[in-house]
């Protein structure tokens, strides 16, 4: 999707500080980053949200999760807790329509995020 800016970083139209990648998903640094790490990782599939996400994408969303995990452990934010966050639809705070888990780490996090 070139409207897409994630699409756009998957494909090397568009700069990110990409962190790891492989056959279905992608990570990146967030460009606004709201703790010490800050990743982001995406399917390279566009799927804008978990609401649009189906049956056929269960082992691609699962693997989303087991990357998240492992880019944790290599920032060595896992031991003490990281935060991962999909906001899904506006009200939820969305701002880029295309599926992605916040990893987040190196500080502590309240509850309710607010
Ligand atoms: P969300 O609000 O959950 O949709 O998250 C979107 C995230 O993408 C925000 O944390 C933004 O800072 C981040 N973001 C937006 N554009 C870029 C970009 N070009 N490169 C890296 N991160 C971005
Ligand atoms: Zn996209």
């Amino acid at each position: 999707m070139e409207s897409c800016i994630f699409c756009r970083i998957i494909d090397g139209k568009a700069l990110a500080k990409i962190v790891y990648h492989d056959d279905s998903v992608v990570a990146f640094e967030d460009l606004h980053p709201q703790a010490p790490t800050h990743l982001l990782v995406v399917t390279r599939k566009h799927i804008a949200s978990l609401r649009e996400a189906k049956a056929e994408d269960e082992p691609l969303l699962g693997h989303l999760f087991t990357v998240a995990a492992q880019l944790a452990r290599e920032r060595q934010i896992d031991s003490k807790g990281f935060r991962t966050v999909i906001n899904n639809g506006t009200w939820a705070g969305q701002t880029v329509f295309h599926i992605h888990v916040h990893v987040m780490g190196g500080r502590a996090f309240h509850w309710p995020p607010g």
